[in-house]
């Protein structure tokens, strides 16, 4: 019964602001979550004020119909992230989707309440439009799960709920975004380069192509390198370039020192 103590960071690295509600990590209604399958989005129906004013709510239910935490994550108006529970919240209720128990969908699905009144036209922020999918896309990136393993609570329980409501473009718009951020948009991380890099290490067959490989790679990274957490990321990448350099090297004769060099003559052009 895992708990997700990975999203603050998850959320942080792809360039988001975090708010850690304390005791986060070990909160979760009777325990962790199960497998997670995908990731279930909210609107809180909240004050229309304020930043995030629904996370008391979040945090102390309403027992015993809805007893707490009733949210692993929150989205204030800002476009601030807040982790609240890393186990298991109470979030979806009844309904279905195909892949999941029916009724059971708070073990597999990671529930994020957004602060909206929930008004049927969409009284979302410019921040909100921009922090939602790209922080759910950080998600999905993580548990290496695509853009339509984002649902709205309406397609979970569509005779009860609406949320969340007014979105520009609706939920094929909400995951187009999302699919764009992993498309795109996102710095690669050093899980992502290891995973590329072990990808691309099965195609090598001969110094030419470990040469395009490393060039390729670099390439691959370039987002990264201009990104707010573009030190981190440079540290990533060259740790895996020096990992494959030796791996290659060894295997196909290739002088691992000429490989470094050229992709770090490579990289001083870019
Ligand atoms: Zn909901």
């Amino acid at each position: 019964m895992p708990y997700l103590t990975w999203m603050a960071d998850v959320l942080r690295d792809a360039g988001l602001r975090v708010v850690e509600v304390d005791g986060w990590q070990s909160r979760g209604y009777r325990g962790g979550m199960s497998d997670v399958r995908g990731v279930l989005l909210h609107h809180t129906v909240g004050a229309p004020t304020g930043n995030f004013p629904s996370l008391g709510f979040l945090l102390s239910g309403a027992p015993p119909e809805k007893p707490p935490p009733l949210a692993n994550l929150g989205l204030a108006r800002d476009g601030t992230w807040y982790t609240i529970a890393a186990g298991l919240a109470n979030h979806a209720g009844r309904g279905r989707l195909p892949g999941f128990p029916v009724d059971r969908g708070n073990p597999h699905l990671i529930g994020v309440e957004a602060e909206s009144t929930g008004a049927d036209h969409g009284d979302w922020t410019q921040a909100q439009v921009e922090s939602y999918p790209h922080g759910v896309a950080a998600l999905l990136r993580h548990l290496g799960l695509p853009a339509d393993r984002a649902f709205a609570h309406k397609e979970w329980a569509p005779t009860r709920k609406k949320d969340p409501a007014g979105w520009p473009g609706g939920i094929n718009g909400f995951r187009d975004t999302v699919r764009a951020h992993l498309e795109d948009d996102m710095p690669l991380s050093d899980q992502d380069i290891f995973r590329i890099w072990d990808f691309k290490a099965h195609e090598l067959n001969n110094p030419a192509t470990v040469h395009s490989a490393a060039v390729w790679l670099v390439g691959a990274n370039m987002a990264a390198w201009q990104s707010a957490g573009a030190q981190k990321e440079i540290a990533g990448l060259r740790a895996a370039v020096e990992k494959l350099a030796e791996a290659v090297g060894a295997a196909q004769g290739v002088n691992p020192d000429d490989l470094k060099k050229a992709i770090s003559d490579t990289a001083d052009r870019i």
